[in-house]
């Protein structure tokens, strides 16, 4: 004992002085402004291959430390721009996202106070502000009271516990099904296949010709799967689907699902806080009448990665399907009315994620974010009006929810299919090495769409025009050569991403 107390203090080596602390955080927050403030001088995305990364950062982990300084200069200069500028004002592929600074600040100051956001018992501050702000997800959806729901790292994991949940209430039935339009995101298909649904349960079910998933397409669905001896668990709808916006008729899908006995749930991930102004209203009217919504903050409500949030109707449904007990958990056990969020979901250990969604709306007042939603559809309104003038491009789907799929389709050319997936396609692999803009493309009814989102507060009508522009001279380039572009269109080193934002 005696030893060990005249022995001199054992400097931690994990921890750093505090006055380099403060320098060190002052030089990425410095750092991360000036990023801000050139974003829109710089390329919209940048790509590297496996191989040339794998040489330059691949490599065991130094047993000793390295000048911090340097690691932080090597991380902004070489890693971080090797990467889609997701909220670069012309980047509007995938779903893009555009965090504000006051939320980015939130996400910053929850990882330096530690908060473990599972338990009220370790963290009732912050649980509060949880219960905060999905009470206003909730008001500006219309859902009634007593519902609530929890953040969760997305909306693919919000899709996975909407359809666990519906298993649950619908008492684990040996045969379970989920319906979806062809529309429908991946994610519930996947989210469907890990709760345990067998294929044969996943019912992707064809759109009209509208793109909306029609009530009488699920009604004979639902009738041939209970004549089988299936038991329907679940419907899915878009509220904004991720390849054209579009918004199934919910009221008439809830209509369905409540005469059949089935749980009706909404993926609005990118487009439910359209909510927030008039026209996303009108556009999800009844979104609020369902039994489940997947929401992602981390899109259109302008958070940094990650967010996304699962409502529910009846808050309690998600407790008796998820709490889980342990001996070692029993201290945190403080009455029903003190939320233990690890009750809600998959995970015990959480962040807290509703900070940065508070700090934003409270320091830039809410009216900013309806703005910034609003801006977006009426950007992407203007840029269908625009191709609908244009006697070179083709509108292929109704602007909806601030997304515009259309394609290089010049009048009076007559081209062919083929060709013109040849040369929307060429469009595609070239605007981004030309410095115009990151867009993505998609599939409509067999033809190669080019496709716009709009949700960047940033992004002005200047941005879009842009696009459109360039489209439009390098197309006619394109067709006026003697020689098409055959072949040519996808050369090595391809250079779209895939997966980021969807
Ligand atoms: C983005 C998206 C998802 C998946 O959400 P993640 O946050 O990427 O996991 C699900 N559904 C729709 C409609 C989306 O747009």
């Amino acid at each position: 004992m005696d030893r060990e107390t005249e022995s001199p203090p054992v400097e931690a080596p994990l921890e750093l002085p505090p006055d380099q602390m403060r320098e060190l955080g002052r030089l990425v927050v410095d750092e991360i402004v000036r990023r801000w403030e050139t974003l829109a001088e710089d390329v919209p995305h940048r790509l590297e291959s496996r191989d040339r990364l794998q040489a330059r950062f691949g490599g065991p982990a130094p047993e000793a430390a390295t000048d911090p300084t340097s690691v932080i200069r090597e991380a902004i200069d070489e890693v971080l721009p090797l990467a889609g500028r997701i909220d670069h004002p012309r980047f509007m592929a995938f779903i893009p996202s555009s965090p504000t600074w006051p939320s980015v600040l939130g996400d910053f100051l929850a990882a330096g106070f530690n908060v473990f956001q599972g338990t009220w018992l370790e963290s009732s501050g912050p649980s509060q502000i949880e219960l905060t702000v999905l009470e206003w997800f909730r008001e500006w959806l219309a859902m009634p009271e007593g519902a609530g729901g929890v953040l969760t790292s997305g909306g693919s994991a919000a899709n996975l516990l909407a359809i666990a949940l519906a298993r649950e209430v619908a008492g684990s039935p040996l045969r379970p099904v989920v319906y979806l339009s062809d529309q429908g995101h991946g994610s519930i298909i996947r989210g469907a296949r890990i709760a345990g649904i067998p294929l044969e349960g996943i019912r992707v079910l064809p759109s009209g010709a509208d793109r909306r998933l029609h009530p009488a397409t699920v009604a004979r669905a639902v009738a041939l799967d209970r004549a089988e001896g299936r038991s329907p668990i679940l419907i899915c709808a878009n509220g904004g689907s991720t390849n054209t916006g579009v918004v199934d008729p919910l009221p008439e899908l809830r209509e369905l699902a409540t005469a059949e006995g089935i749980r009706f749930h909404v993926d609005a991930a990118y487009g439910g806080f359209a909510v927030l102004t008039d026209e996303g209203k009108r556009e999800l009217a009844g979104i609020g009448e369902a039994d489940s919504i997947t929401l992602d903050p981390h899109k259109w409500l302008f958070q940094p990665y990650e967010c996304g949030c699962l409502m529910v109707r009846d808050t309690e449904e998600l407790r008796r399907a998820f709490a889980s007990t342990g001996a070692y958990l029993q201290d945190t056990e403080l009455g029903e009315a003190q939320v233990n969020f690890a009750d809600r979901g998959i995970q015990l250990t959480r962040g807290f994620r509703a900070l940065k969604i508070w700090m934003s709306i409270r320091m830039l007042g809410l009216g900013a974010f309806r703005s910034g939603v609003a801006h977006g559809m009426q950007l992407a309104e203007r840029a269908g009006a625009r191709v609908m003038e244009s006697k070179e491009l083709e509108l292929l789907a109704p602007p909806s929810l601030g997304i515009v799929c259309f394609r290089f389709n010049p009048e009076g050319e007559g081209l062919s299919e083929p060709e013109l997936e040849e040369l929307n396609r060429t469009l595609q692999d070239r605007i981004v090495p030309a410095g115009i803009a990151m867009v993505s493309s998609t599939r409509l009814e067999g033809k190669y769409a080019l496709r716009m989102c709009i949700l960047n507060y940033r992004t002005q009508w200047a941005d879009v025009e842009r696009v459109l522009d360039w489209v439009e001279a390098e197309g006619r380039r394109l067709t006026a050569s003697p020689a098409r572009p055959r072949g040519e269109g996808r050369p090595d080193g391809d250079d779209r991403s895939d997966g980021d934002g969807e």
